[in-house]
């Protein structure tokens, strides 16, 4: 079927969201159009202003709108402790479901030689930087239990040591090949606090 130029263009446009084919694409456009032009409108605007201010925290990388996000600026958290997660939806899942209250450093990803993805892009550098700011009396490699998560732990881990500190890694029942967003808050919490020191 072919629709005029500019609902094409919608179409292809909404399929950069993750898990939408050009069916779902093409739903989401007629509702759009048909049944909710104010939502429609709202939701351009947030995404150009969230485009446009929406940066990373200088200092753990996470998503922010603030030059250092609300976790890093909270003298009430434990500054002794540093937690690696590969996405802001990690630090989400473990702020929600354990009782950590230490720091966080977000990788955005995983090592992925194949993709071009090395520790620069990965932001170790940075890491290293923050390992010679400040002393972690425990560094927390919470990435995801994927072949690719376990290859940046243990990464990871080599880097933490260097520096003197302990690199522990998140424990048994986060199931093998899962990612910690998408895994049920009872066994999140289990392996965060049940982790062990890394070989
Ligand atoms: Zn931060």
């Amino acid at each position: 079927v072919e629709f005029s130029p500019l609902i094409n263009r919608l179409i292809e446009d909404l399929r950069c969201l993750p898990g939408v084919g050009p069916k779902t694409a093409q739903r989401m456009a007629f509702h759009l159009l048909e049944h909710d032009r104010e939502g429609a409108n709202r939701l351009a605007a947030t995404l150009i202003e969230a485009v446009e201010k929406i940066g990373r925290c200088g200092l753990c990388r996470t998503l922010s709108e603030t030059k250092t996000c609300s976790i890093c600026q909270d003298p009430r958290r434990d500054r002794t402790r540093l937690c690696i997660v590969e996405t802001p939806a990690d630090v989400h899942a473990i702020e929600h479901v354990t009782g950590y209250r230490g720091l966080y450093f977000v990788l955005m990803g995983h090592l992925s030689p194949i993709d071009g993805v090395g520790p620069n892009e990965i932001g170790v550098n940075q890491l290293k930087v923050r390992f010679k700011e400040c002393t972690f009396e425990e560094v927390i490699l919470a990435t995801n239990p994927t072949v690719e998560g376990e290859a940046t732990a243990h990464y990871l881990a080599e880097q933490v040591r260097a520096h003197g500190m302990r690199p522990t890694r998140i424990a048994h029942g986060v199931p093998l090949g899962g990612e910690l967003e998408y895994i049920d808050g009872g066994t999140l919490s289990h392996a965060f606090n049940g982790r062990l020191d890394i070989e």
